[in-house]
C-alpha cells in the first residue's frame, strides 16, 4: 500500500510540475498489443493542446506508428518519435541556433515542382491562429514580406500546424520571440513577435500543441502573428496551404512549385505569362503522373526495390526522408518514384 501511495504521490507531483513547465520530451513509449491497456496508463508530462492535452503516448505492432492519448479520451495515431528521429527530414540542415537553417541551398537546386504530403491518417493539421489578415505575403515598401500577419490579443494562444519538431525557439531580432517548427514533410513553419515560448529547440511537437502565446516582440507596431511556411529555406504563400478566415487546410497534398517561392507568386494572383505557365505545368503534370508508391511485402529491401523501380537507394531514401540504414516495415508505403 505504502508503494502505491508513493506511486501516486510521484504521478501527480508529475501533472503538477508538468502544468508549470511545458516539455515534450519523446515518451518513452510502453509496449501494448492493442488499444486495450489493462494496467494504469503512466503519467507523462502534460502537453497542453488547443482543447485537449496529451496524457500518454503508447507503442504499437508497428515501431513506425505510436498512439496518442488525450484527455478527452479520444485518440489517434501518429508516426512515432522514434521513427521520426530517424529520418533525415531532421538531420539534414539541422541548426538550432540559426533562424534559417537552408542558406546555402539554392533556389534552382530545388526540383520545378514537389509534391508535399500535408495531411493522411498518420498526419494531423491544425490553424496556427484564426484572425483578421493585416498584411499579406509578397513585396512591402520595398521589402520582401515572406510570411503574412493575423491581427491578435497578446497572449491569445499559438498553435503548432503539423507534427514536427522545434527546430528555434529564442529571441531573434526583427522576428523578436521566434519558433520555428520543422515538419516530418519537410517544412518549416515560423511564429514571430510572441510573447511567451512554451517549447524549446529539439522538443517534438503534435498539430495543435501550444506552443506559445501571440504578441508584439520585436519589429511590430502592434499584437500580431507573423506567419511564414518554407521549403528548405524558400518561403512561399502560406494561404496556399490555409483558409485563415475558416482555419481550414485548404487540401491534403500539395504541389509546391518553385516559382511559388517568388515574393510576386501571391496564392490570389499569378504573374508568369501564360506561355511559362503552360511550360511549367506541363513539366508539373508528368512530374506529378510519374509519382509511384510501393507498400513494402515481405522479403523487401531497399535494393531490390530501386531495381524493381529502376532508380536507386538514394534516390528511394531521398523521396521518404529515411537513411538507407533504416529498416523498413511490412506494411510501410514508401514513395519509389
Ligand atoms: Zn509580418
Amino acid at each position: 500500500m505504502r508503494y502505491l501511495l508513493i506511486f501516486f504521490a510521484i504521478c501527480v507531483s508529475c501533472v503538477v510540475n508538468a502544468q508549470d513547465v511545458v516539455t515534450s520530451e519523446p515518451a518513452d513509449s510502453t509496449k501494448v498489443d492493442s488499444v486495450m491497456v489493462d494496467e494504469p496508463l503512466q503519467v507523462r508530462p502534460v502537453r497542453t493542446l488547443g482543447k485537449v492535452a496529451v496524457i500518454d503516448t503508447l507503442a504499437t505492432d508497428s515501431d513506425m506508428i505510436s498512439i496518442v492519448l488525450f484527455n478527452d479520451n479520444t485518440w489517434r495515431y501518429v508516426i512515432s518519435d522514434q521513427y521520426k528521429a530517424d529520418s533525415q527530414v531532421f538531420d539534414d540542415h539541422w541548426d538550432t541556433s540559426a533562424t534559417h537553417a537552408y542558406k546555402d541551398v539554392e533556389l534552382a537546386s530545388l526540383p520545378e515542382a514537389t509534391p508535399i504530403l500535408l495531411v493522411d491518417s498518420l498526419e494531423s493539421y491544425h490553424y496556427p491562429y484564426i484572425g483578421r489578415i493585416t498584411s499579406r505575403y509578397g513585396p512591402r515598401r520595398g521589402r520582401a514580406h515572406q510570411g503574412l500577419d493575423i491581427a491578435l490579443k497578446t497572449g491569445d494562444p499559438i498553435y503548432a500546424t503539423f507534427d514536427g519538431k522545434v527546430r528555434y525557439s529564442k529571441a531573434a531580432g526583427n522576428y523578436g520571440n521566434l519558433i520555428v517548427i520543422r515538419h516530418n514533410n519537410g517544412l518549416e513553419t515560423y511564429y514571430a513577435h510572441l510573447s511567451q515560448r512554451d517549447v524549446e529547440a529539439g522538443d517534438w511537437v503534435v498539430a495543435g500543441q501550444q506552443i506559445g502565446l501571440g504578441g508584439s516582440t520585436g519589429r511590430s507596431t502592434g499584437p500580431h502573428l507573423h506567419y511564414e511556411v518554407r521549403y528548405k529555406g524558400q518561403s512561399f504563400d502560406p494561404e496556399r496551404i490555409i483558409d485563415f478566415t475558416t482555419g481550414d487546410l485548404r487540401r491534403a497534398e500539395l504541389l509546391l512549385k518553385r516559382r511559388h517561392f517568388s515574393i510576386y507568386a501571391k496564392y490570389e494572383q499569378d504573374f508568369d505569362d501564360e506561355v511559362e505557365v503552360a511550360k511549367i505545368d506541363e513539366a508539373e503534370r508528368k512530374a506529378a503522373a510519374a509519382v509511384q508508391y510501393h507498400t513494402v511485402r515481405s522479403g523487401d529491401t531497399l535494393g531490390a526495390l530501386a531495381r524493381k523501380y529502376g532508380t536507386t537507394v538514394t534516390r528511394i531514401c531521398q523521396l521518404n526522408g529515411i537513411k538507407s540504414t533504416s529498416i523498413i516495415r511490412i506494411g510501410q508505403r514508401l514513395r519509389v518514384r
